[in-house]
């Protein structure tokens, strides 16, 4: 797609509007009238005789509109762009037949944006700036005021020398064909053999966060294991990690320890019951699906029984909270098979049900082999399915987040039962304290309490990186004294 930006400086906000009705094509940014394409859009700012014009034309596979408006000459910079965020928003839409929900918000924090102009300005202001400016719809409009109410009350745990950590295990059974993170294959013998050092390396950086919080005099709130999947550790390793945790941190003040186990085909009793003596609260089991062709299609190596009989297994052992992630929009689902899909993961009566909008990255084996996704307006009636089905059940929406390349430009929605919420996603998600990360690909993120600034300091991404520049990365970590001698408790 060719899209020209001519005598305004909004290309950032136009492309990745362009993006949300195409978010897999290559969008080249001109700012002169040369080069057409099949698919063509022009944005144009001008000083007219009344004031200052905007212009929209696109041209998409030999569809053409055309949407303009003029605004008064001494009309804000802002007010520009947004206006012609909504005349290329009705151009697009016009032509594809998708209004995406989410009007021309693009950003990834919707209930962040809420929270504060809610407090500024009061609910039904915010609510009237994200129906009527920024064309949301008033279901999704709703949505986000519900999560922002939810997630401050969580943010009120929150206390000036909170601090949560994440434990990164970048290793899964296998790869899923719609997969961007960084995760090695433990089917491969190279990753298998980085397994055993990273786990020494990674037991030592928790040593070394260990004695900073100490010194700092910092409150562990939470503690997140993710990945990867964190699953493919056996049992003896989960052990010696978690003792790790417990004997390197206070642990007298931790409200919550969560295990995103992962893929169900690496849910043992042997593991379970590791879980359950270090005292572990909540895991997440997460199949995506209940249909097989799908799961044999994502890459997946279980089948819907050995998901249904690893989640059965875990309900028998005493956790809190059982989450279980579904994607809606995977390759070759209908809306239909979406819904048998929820529906089953509410029988099974978790804590927590999780619904992503896929979300292709180039990296991803799906996006280059062209997918078969779901289109927006059936992954749309997916996620309206869930907003209906899920309160029905008993389940209330508690975090939120948008990534970009999501399918129709959705949204990806944490769902709770009352009193069930995972604290650190809304801890992470907010940035109302810092979260100190180990292990390869995790990122600390010191926060400000009460402020504006946040800081990241980025572990190596790839394990042989982090196991290899070790000595390096700790030094990285001084970076935290620094932020607080900067930004003291
Ligand atoms: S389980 Fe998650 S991290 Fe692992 S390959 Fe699949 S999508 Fe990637």
């Amino acid at each position: 797609m060719i899209l020209r930006v001519l005598g305004h400086s909004f290309h950032y906000e136009c492309e990745n509007l362009c993006r949300v009705f195409f978010p897999n094509e290559k969008i080249v940014t001109r700012r002169d009238r040369e080069g057409a394409d099949a698919r063509t859009v022009d944005t144009i700012l001008a000083a007219a005789p009344d004031g200052i014009s905007l212009t929209v034309t696109a041209e998409l596979d030999g569809a053409a509109a055309q949407r303009s408006d003029c605004l008064p000459a001494d009309a804000e910079k802002d007010a520009c762009e947004l206006r012609m965020a909504q005349l290329l928003f009705d151009v697009m839409c016009t032509l594809t037949g998708y209004v995406p929900p989410w009007g021309v918000l693009t950003g990834v924090r919707p209930s962040k944006l809420m929270l504060r102009l809610a407090g500024a300005q009061g609910e039904d202001a915010a609510f009237r700036y994200f129906t009527q400016d920024l064309l949301v719809s008033p279901e999704k409009a709703r949505l986000a005021l519900t999560v922002a109410k939810a997630e401050d009350a969580i943010v009120a745990l929150s206390q000036p020398n909170s601090f949560s950590l994440y434990v990164s295990i970048p290793f899964c059974p296998s790869r899923c064909s719609y997969c961007s993170f960084v995760s090695h294959s433990i089917g491969n013998a190279n990753a298998r053999k980085l397994l055993i050092p990273y786990l020494e390396k990674l037991a030592l950086e928790l040593q070394a966060i260990g004695r900073l919080h100490r010194e700092l005099g910092l409150r562990l709130e939470s503690v997140y294991f993710g990945g990867g999947t964190p699953g493919v550790l056996e049992a003896p390793q989960l052990d010696r990690l978690l003792t790790e945790i417990e004997q390197s941190f206070d642990c007298t003040t931790l409200r919550e320890t969560t295990v995103e186990i992962g893929r169900p085909d690496t849910v043992t009793p042997e593991k379970l019951h590791v879980l359950r003596l270090h005292n572990v609260g909540r895991i997440s089991i997460n199949p995506q699906t209940y249909h097989q062709a799908t799961l044999d299609r994502i890459g997946r190596q279980h089948t819907v029984a050995e998901a249904l009989k690893a989640y059965r297994l875990a309900a028998g052992c005493g956790f809190d909270c059982i989450n279980t992630d579904l994607i809606a929009g995977l390759p070759g689902e209908t809306p239909e098979m979406f819904r048998q899909s929820l529906d089953t993961a509410i029988s099974l009566g978790g804590g927590n049900i999780t619904i992503h909008a896929l979300a292709l990255k180039r990296s991803s084996a799906l996006n280059a082999d062209g997918g078969g996704v779901a289109d927006g307006n059936a992954a749309k009636e997916m996620l309206a399915y869930a907003a209906e089905t899920l309160p029905a059940a008993g389940y209330a929406p508690y975090y939120m987040y948008r990534q970009s390349k999501c399918v129709g430009n959705l949204e990806n929605v944490g769902w709770t039962r009352p009193g069930q919420a995972c604290l650190y996603n809304v801890f992470m998600m907010e940035e109302c304290h810092t979260v100190l990360a180990a292990g390869a690909g995790g990122v600390t993120k010191l926060c400000e309490y009460r402020g504006t600034n946040v800081e990241r300091i980025y572990n190596y991404k790839y394990p042989y990186e982090y196991i290899s520049g070790f000595e390096q990365l700790l030094d990285r970590k001084n970076g935290i004294k620094q932020f607080y001698e900067t930004y003291r408790i």
